[in-house]
This record gives C-alpha cells, sequence and structure tokens, in this order.
C-alpha cells in the first residue's frame, strides 16, 4: 500500500454497503479513519452492517437520515448506484464535502499500477482479455472491480510487482478526484443510464474523467472510429494509442489483409480468433492495445484469442447440437446490446427475446429483426416485440411461457447450420433475479435438449 496515512484522522462517511462500501469501510477503519456507515437496509437484515459493528464501527441503519450530515464529515464514500438526487447525498454537496466512490480509495493507496477499462458496452469482455492476456507477462495481473474481487480490497494487498485490471463505470467514475489509472481505455458511448445522469453530454464528460489525471508518462487507449470518444480525449495528458476496425492507425491497433495488427506487428489472422462478433473485434483491438503497453507477449495474445470464447452470458458459445449453435447473450438487457449481437453471426439466426416491460416500443430494432429467420417470445414484453416481428415480416413468430419452452420450440424449427441466440433485449426481472440466472436457465435447456 502507499499513502498508508492519507485517510488517519479523518471523520468519513460511508453510505449504502454491498461488497463496495463493506470493502471500502473497512479498509478505511484499518487506515485509522473514524468511519460511520449508512445503509437503507435495517440492522436486523444487514449482515454486512453487523460484521462493521463488531469491528467498533458506527453503523446507521434502516434509512438516510439527513441529521447525520450535522455533523462534520470530511469525506463521504457513496455507493456507485446511489444518485446525486439522494437528500443525504445533495446536502453532503450543499456543504462542500467532497463525494467519492470506492475506486478512488483503491487508486490513492494501489502501490501496483492500473489499467482501467470504461466505455458503454464492452467493459466486461475488454477487461477479461486484458487480464487473460497479462497473465504470462512480468508483473502479475488482478482483476480488481465489477468483475473480481473489490478494487481497494485488492489494491490493499497488491504491490508493484502486480497491475490491477478493473472495468469502471461512469456511476463509479463521477465519484472520482485524484483517481488515477497508468493506462485508461474508453471504448465508445452510447446512450445509456440517462436516467442517473441526466443528459448525454453529462454522460460523456463522466466517463471522461477516466483520463482527468493523467500526465505525459501515461497512456489512453481510445476508439478512432467513435467520434464523441475522441473528442472527449481530446484534452487528456497521456500518449493515445488508437484502435479501429475501419482504418489502419499509426500508433495502435487495426486491421489490414484480414489480420490483427498492433504498431505495424502482425498479430493474428482473423480467422483463428475465436470470439464471434464485429464488436468483439473492437474489445480484441482495446485490449491488444492495453495488454501490449503493460508487456504482454504477443504469444499470450495469440494464445487467449485463439482459445477465448467469450465472458459467461455475453455473447457466450454453449454448444452445439445437430450442427446448430446455440449462443448465451443473458447480458444484452438493451435493444443496443441485442442488435450487435445479431449482427456478430452470418448464419441464418433464431432468435429467443422478452423480457421485463419497460414501456418502450421495439421499433428500432426492425431493420435487424428482418434479418432473422424466426423468433421466439416470452416475458412481459413478449406482445410489443411481437407487434415489432410482424412489422419486420417475419413468418416465424411464437410466443412461449418461458425460457425453456424457448429453447425447445426454436430448436424444433431450426435446421441444419443455423444459429440459436438467446439476446433478450430486456432486462431479466420479470422471471428471473438476475440476467446471470436466465443465462444459466438457458444454458440447462440446452444441455437438456443435447441429452
Ligand atoms: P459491459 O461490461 O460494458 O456491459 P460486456 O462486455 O458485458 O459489456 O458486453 C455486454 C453486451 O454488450 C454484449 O453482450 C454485447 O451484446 C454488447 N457489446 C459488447 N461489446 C460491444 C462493443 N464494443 N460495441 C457495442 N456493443 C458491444
Amino acid at each position: 500500500m502507499k499513502n498508508t496515512t492519507y485517510f488517519n484522522g479523518k471523520v468519513i462517511l460511508v453510505v449504502g454497503l454491498a461488497k463496495s462500501g463493506l470493502a471500502a469501510g473497512k479498509l478505511l477503519h484499518k487506515l485509522g479513519a473514524e468511519v460511520i456507515v449508512n445503509d437503507y437496509k435495517p440492522l436486523a437484515e444487514n449482515p454486512q452492517a453487523l460484521e462493521l459493528q463488531e469491528l467498533g464501527i458506527e453503523v446507521i441503519c434502516g434509512g438516510h437520515p439527513l441529521e447525520i450530515m450535522d455533523r462534520k464529515f470530511d469525506l463521504v464514500v457513496k455507493n456507485p448506484g446511489i444518485p446525486y438526487s439522494n437528500p443525504l447525498i445533495q446536502k453532503a454537496l450543499e456543504k462542500g464535502i467532497s463525494v467519492v466512490t470506492e475506486i478512488e480509495i483503491a487508486s490513492i493507496i494501489s502501490e501496483a499500477e492500473m489499467i482501467a477499462i470504461t466505455g458503454s458496452n464492452g467493459k466486461t469482455t475488454t477487461t477479461t482479455l486484458i487480464y487473460e492476456m497479462l497473465k504470462e507477462s512480468k508483473r502479475v495481473p488482478l482483476l480488481a472491480g465489477n468483475i473480481g474481487t473489490v478494487s481497494c480490497e485488492v489494491a490493499e494487498n497488491a504491490t508493484a510487482e502486480n497491475i490491477l485490471v478493473t472495468e469502471v463505470s461512469s456511476f463509479q467514475l463521477m465519484g472520482t478526484r485524484e483517481f488515477h489509472p497508468k493506462i485508461a481505455v474508453f471504448l465508445n458511448l452510447f446512450d445509456a443510464h440517462l436516467d442517473y445522469h441526466g443528459t448525454r453530454n453529462d454522460y460523456g464528460l463522466a466517463k471522461a474523467k477516466i483520463f482527468e489525471n493523467l500526465t505525459s508518462v501515461d497512456f489512453c487507449v481510445v476508439n478512432e472510429d467513435d467520434l464523441e470518444v475522441m473528442m472527449l480525449s481530446e484534452k487528456a495528458l497521456g500518449t493515445k494509442v488508437l484502435f479501429s476496425v475501419k482504418k489502419k492507425v499509426e500508433n495502435g491497433a487495426y486491421i489490414e489483409n484480414n489480420c490483427i495488427y498492433f504498431q505495424n506487428e502482425e498479430i493474428i489472422s482473423l480467422e483463428k480468433v475465436v470470439l464471434p462478433g464485429a464488436h468483439n473485434l473492437e474489445n480484441i483491438l482495446a485490449a491488444i492495445c492495453a495488454a501490449k503497453l503493460a508487456g504482454a507477449t504477443t504469444s499470450q495474445i495469440v494464445e487467449v484469442l485463439s482459445t477465448f470464447a467469450g465472458v459467461k452470458h455475453r455473447t457466450q458459445f454453449v454448444t452445439e447440437i445437430n450442427d446448430r449453435k446455440f449462443y448465451n447473450d443473458s447480458k444484452a438487457t438493451n435493444m443496443l446490446a441485442t442488435k450487435v449481437a445479431i449482427t456478430a453471426f452470418t448464419q441464418p439466426v433464431i432468435l429467443l427475446a422478452g423480457g421485463l416491460d419497460r414501456g418502450n416500443e421495439f421499433d428500432e430494432l426492425i431493420p435487424d429483426l428482418k434479418k432473422l429467420k424466426g423468433i421466439v417470445l416470452y416475458g412481459e414484453t413478449a406482445p410489443k416485440l411481437e407487434r415489432a416481428a410482424v412489422k419486420a415480416g417475419l413468418t416465424f413468430i411464437k410466443i412461449v411461457n418461458n425460457v425453456t419452452e424457448a429453447v425447445n420450440l426454436a430448436y424444433q424449427y431450426s435446421e441444419s447450420g443455423d444459429v440459436i441466440l438467446l439476446s433478450p433485449a430486456c432486462a431479466s426481472w420479470d422471471q428471473f433475479k438476475t440476467f446471470e440466472e436466465r443465462g444459466e436457465t438457458f444454458i440447462e435447456a440446452v444441455y437438456k435438449l443435447a441429452k
């Protein structure tokens, strides 16, 4: 750890527990801060709060009483999911108290340098690729953040012999002041989370905070094909390393003659890359840039790209039954992700979709639905998706009760060479607890069918 006295003696309020609040509370307590924790869940149902209380930390549970702010705090550490409109957070800001997220603490205390990855889509895939690519390099990579262990917990135990590989969301980046990665990767920007950020401009600016503290010895890896991302990186001080799936870029990763290149070095031919889809090609190029800058060998990069079949629930290849390939893209909880997944395939696709109704129609998907061989729908949005599928002119449109029935019906209708793709375009909460549970149900149904 570095800066071990930074938080000593400070009075710090941790708002919102979950994994990151728990880890931050424990670490700050250990570093000599006076920690007070506030969580909306009542104490009796809150094992994390009880754990902190046992350590001697004061916990205030069952709501966010405004009187907490009558006390003097040096810092507020907020769970990324809590909006800035929360009255307690508002009051802290009015009083001029700095409100940060847990990645800020990780960055301050980490002896290991950090690769941080942001973007609207592709963060988890790119983060995983970078981590895998660095496995054989001199510095041992550590996954920190949304995937893996909470960042500040990883940072606490990391040394200069490590490198942290960390996915960071706009929610997390909003709460940063000194956050300082060595390599900052910005993949793309689409409309997302506008309920939280208000406008697309504010959303972009939140993400661009990834570059805020870079210096001339740092690097920013930026998508040359995304104008907005390029503009948001304009003022960044680090060396720019670009990637593009459309054209050759001097100082970065690109495609030429069906091969991937990094700074004029041929890395791998496209036909050897296992991960499907044009969107993943962007993630791969970004990952190569970051991994190369951090010391990955070409042979390890080639090894990863010729074996890695995708992160679970993200256009993940499941299995093949009688020449039909099954893919699980349960993470596709919005139309954009489903568009991307449909576009990833050249074979005929039977799509399984549907889920929580957020009130929107699906007309935006019509151009992509036109490419399908058929569609099987379930969940709250089935009738709305059916309307869009009819407008797209599909002839095979079926509504069933659940994902398992959808798998069976799609298989009955399929022919040799087809792809059966779960990419729901909706959140899962009408029928499942999480998108992971939905994906597991799909995988289970596929394996049952295989038997
Ligand atoms: P995130 O962590 O940012 O949510 P994931 O890697 O988990 O991203 O991918 C989620 C979904 O987003 C994928 O299933 C895919 O449909 C879509 N996606 C992934 N990468 C990209 C990309 N580079 N551009 C557009 N869409 C993408």
